[in-house]
């Protein structure tokens, strides 16, 4: 067990003691070298935004004001008129407003660094892939793709353009839900279970997440990859074996091609079970890590404001205050960082095509009604 002092305070000591900084020093975002090789002093990594839905209005035009290291220059739209009004919002030149017919064009503009591409899943692959072949780093949202065919040509290709790529799993870059692995890999003794749920109610049945197609299939490669990734970087292990079963209500206009809930139990090889749920129809996220000498919760978890961490040791419950951050801009930074230091992602291709090639398996071991192997 650690024996880092905040993990022993309460919640109101733990403020006390942040004051003196013990909290931000610990856990903060890790700070860049301020000049990469070949990059010029303080030189900010310039973003193009593809797809302007609900995520990149809502959550990533705004982050940008958070970047240290990242800054918005170029949308790419199929709706002009948004894409000029949202570059008169945030001050992006017109002229880096592209199209999906004159996306490749973008190869020829200096000005754009990193393509983010926050369509729906099934176009990941696509643009992923015309990006990299533009001479553009790509951050690609989760799920990564649709198959893991489309993962493997997706890495393939940024490898062969000699192309960083990321995938979008802002998590990793939030401190509480650094705090709970800290805790999973021996604050709470030996790890011995996760319970981890991620679900929301999901309304609009005519949005292309309940479309088998375009989503590439329900609440497990929308909302239940949140468990799934929370059983694997809490254990640090990769999962041996999977069962499952799913449910979808009869009748539910939602759920005619995809599944409401899906709930799977993995096998990890250091002997740690964990339990998952994953459902459209119920609102409900919370990761738990179980130890031999108690347990560390986030609930909610996958938020993303707001995240409470308890932790459980010694018949006593703690619940430690971390700095809020704004997870997009601390994922944008740390990939602007990898790239302005030309270091690896912390979730590169290779952690999407992972989680595509479990949850695949978790699809089969519900169909086929039987515990599913996964290769070492
Ligand atoms: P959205 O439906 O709100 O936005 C998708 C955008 O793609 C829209 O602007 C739409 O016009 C555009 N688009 C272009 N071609 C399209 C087509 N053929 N069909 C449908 N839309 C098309 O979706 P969103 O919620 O912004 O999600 C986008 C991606 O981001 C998804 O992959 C999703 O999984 C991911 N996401 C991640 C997080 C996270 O926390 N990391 C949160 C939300 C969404």
């Amino acid at each position: 067990m650690s024996n880092a002092p905040w993990e022993r305070l309460s919640r109101r000591k733990f403020l006390e003691a942040s004051g003196a900084g013990l909290v931000t020093s610990r856990l903060a975002v890790p700070t860049v070298r301020a000049q990469g090789p070949g990059e010029p002093s303080g030189r900010k990594i310039r973003y193009a935004l593809v797809g302007l839905g609900r995520l990149a209005i809502g959550q990533l035009m705004p982050a940008f004001a958070s970047c240290k290291h990242s800054t918005l220059a170029a949308f790419v739209s199929g709706d002009r008129d948004k894409a000029l009004k949202y570059a008169a919002e945030y001050g992006v030149d017109p002229k880096n407003i592209y199209n999906y017919d004159n996306y490749d064009t973008i190869r020829d503009n200096p000005e754009v660094d990193v393509i983010y591409i926050v369509l729906p899943n099934f176009m990941h692959a696509e643009y992923t892939i015309r990006g990299a072949q533009a001479g553009k780093h790509i951050l690609c949202e989760k799920p990564m793709a649709n198959t893991p065919d489309d993962c493997r040509e997706m890495i393939a290709t940024c490898r062969k353009a000699n192309r960083k790529l990321m995938i979008g799993y802002r998590l990793h870059y939030e401190p509480y839900t650094q705090r709970l692995i800290e805790l999973a890999q021996g604050g709470v003794g030996q790890l011995k279970v996760v319970d981890a749920s991620a679900a929301f109610n999901i309304g609009d049945p005519n949005q292309w997440r309940l479309r088998r197609k375009e989503a590439g299939g329900g609440s497990l490669m929308d909302i239940g990859i949140y468990a799934l990734q929370a059983a694997r970087y809490l254990t640090g292990e990769e999962p041996s074996e999977v069962n499952a079963m799913e449910y979808s209500t009869a009748g539910d206009p939602r759920f005619k091609e995809v599944e409401e809930t899906i709930n799977f139990q993995l096998r990890f090889p250091s002997g740690v079970l964990a339990n998952c749920v994953s459902s459209y129809g119920v609102s409900y996220n919370r990761f738990r890590a179980i130890g031999d000498e108690g347990w560390a919760e986030l609930e909610p978890a996958s938020a993303y404001h707001g995240l409470h961490l308890r932790v459980s040791r010694e018949k006593s419950v703690d619940e430690p205050e971390l700095p809020a951050i704004d997870q997009f801009a601390a994922e944008m930074d740390h990939f602007s960082e990898c790239i302005l230091n030309d270091t690896e992602p912390k979730t590169p291709g290779d952690e999407g095509l992972r989680d595509l090639v479990a949850m695949m398996a978790i699809y089969e071991a519900a169909k086929a009604q039987k515990t599913v192997t996964l290769a070492a």
